[in-house]
């Protein structure tokens, strides 16, 4: 089961695989975009930290939310929308649950994901962080049965082989599309920072 603690530790894990990923995340972002992705994620998550550390949510929808306020308030760019929307609407289906099973967690992140599609109506191959949380959500709705652990070490993997299916594709939406066939041959910056957050979780849910 995933609690509150656990939904904390694992912003606190991102955070700290973003900044360890920082200059790769500006690198791969400044192939086929702006270079900013890597400080937009790092402040992000650093003030999102923060401000969970300062106002101690009583739940996981709570914590969630604040996620999301900062995000969409402090991240410039396509990334914090769309990562502030994921979060927001994960803390919608959260409600009021003390904890999460595997079908819980699925639940969140399939309401984040259609909040991150709503929002910048890219769909599957168009070169975005959705080429990794597509595969993601499909490998946890084809583990859910064996728990939280294995559900989410599927995810990641799969979302690690969406990632790098990006590498070929031509980019349909966001900066990186004015490039047209020119950004093929690099992968995407935000299916890369997506990754990073299945794996910051794959590590500690069990
Ligand atoms: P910006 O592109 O505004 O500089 P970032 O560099 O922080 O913002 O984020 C770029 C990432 O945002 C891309 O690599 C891509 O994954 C994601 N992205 C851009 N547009 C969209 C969209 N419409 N839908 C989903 N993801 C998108
Ligand atoms: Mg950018």
């Amino acid at each position: 089961m995933v609690g509150l603690e656990e939904i904390i530790s694992w912003l606190k894990n991102f955070r700290q695989r973003l900044e360890a990923n920082k200059d790769y995340l500006t690198r791969l972002d400044s192939a086929i975009g702006d270079a900013d992705h890597g400080m937009n994620m790092c402040r992000g998550f650093n003030a999102a930290v923060a401000e969970i550390e300062e106002k101690n949510p009583a739940n996981i929808a709570e914590a969630l939310k604040s996620v999301s306020m900062i995000l969409i308030k402090k991240v410039g760019g396509a990334s914090g929308p769309l990562y502030g929307t994921f979060f927001l609407k994960a803390s919608g289906a959260a409600k009021n649950a003390e904890s999460l099973n595997a079908d819980g967690i699925l639940e969140i992140f399939k309401a984040g994901v259609e909040g991150i599609q709503l929002r910048g109506k890219a769909r599957l191959g168009d070169k975005t962080m959705l080429d990794a949380w597509f595969p993601a959500l499909e490998a946890m709705e084809n583990t859910k049965d064996s728990g939280v652990g294995p559900m989410i070490q599927a995810a990641a993997a799969a979302a690690e082989k969406g990632m790098k299916a990006t590498i070929p594709l031509i980019a349909r939406k966001g900066r990186a599309s004015y490039l047209g066939e020119r950004s093929k041959g690099h992968q995407d910056p935000g299916a890369t920072s997506t990754c990073l957050l299945l794996q910051a979780a794959a590590e500690l849910w069990s």
